[in-house]
């Protein structure tokens, strides 16, 4: 009998992405999940997913693309990417993953202070990084939208929804998603 593989999580930059994002990423990822994360090899830029009328690239498109090139590994993908994301419903996403899928993707765009005409500011920066990672893990250990406008998990349509929420999930979100991440049947 073959043996399970540890789960883990994996970072995959879609396109070029700044490294020092991705490092602290590693570190919120870990902590939240309990797990090892991995920075692995950067993937295309997803031009597969371009909608020209739009100028956006797909969400939908890009999980289906992670989908079927992460499949045979048994662990949860985050992919980063600085491309604009929707989904057809909405105007834009920060982020997308199905409920208790294998694969996330967050864009980095809409969550530099600069995209609204304010100064840099890394800090910041890095705090919005976080929360959008955590929301779509938290969709891919099977979690929905929570109600409490602090948890993580409180859905962010405008980046002062993700701004007035904490990194953190809510104590019942975060036993859901703990023991999500803990079961060896995701592996
Ligand atoms: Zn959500
Ligand atoms: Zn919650």
């Amino acid at each position: 009998m073959e043996r399970e593989p540890q789960p883990h999580v994996v970072i995959h930059p879609l396109g070029p992405v700044d490294e020092c994002i991705l490092r602290h990423l590693v570190v919120t990822v870990e902590h939240a999940c309990q797990l090892p994360c991995f920075i692995d090899q950067k993937l295309q830029n997803p031009s597969y997913a371009y909608d020209p009328v739009r100028g956006q690239y797909c969400c939908q498109r890009i999980l289906q693309w992670l989908e079927r090139c992460c499949s045979p590994h048994p662990c949860q993908v985050l992919a980063v990417t600085e491309v604009d994301l929707f989904i057809l419903v909405f105007k834009y996403v920060f982020g997308a993953a199905r409920i208790k899928g294998k694969c996330a993707v967050i864009s980095l765009n809409r969550l530099r202070p600069q995209y609204y005409g304010e100064e840099e500011n890394m800090a910041l920066l890095y705090q919005r990084v976080a929360k959008t990672a955590l929301h779509e893990l938290g969709h891919s250990a099977g979690l929905t939208h929570c109600r409490r406008r602090t948890c993580v998990m409180y859905s962010s349509t405008r980046i002062q929804d993700t701004d007035a929420k904490t990194a953190e999930f809510c104590d019942t979100c975060r036993e859901l998603f703990r023991k999500s991440f803990q079961t060896a049947s995701r592996a």
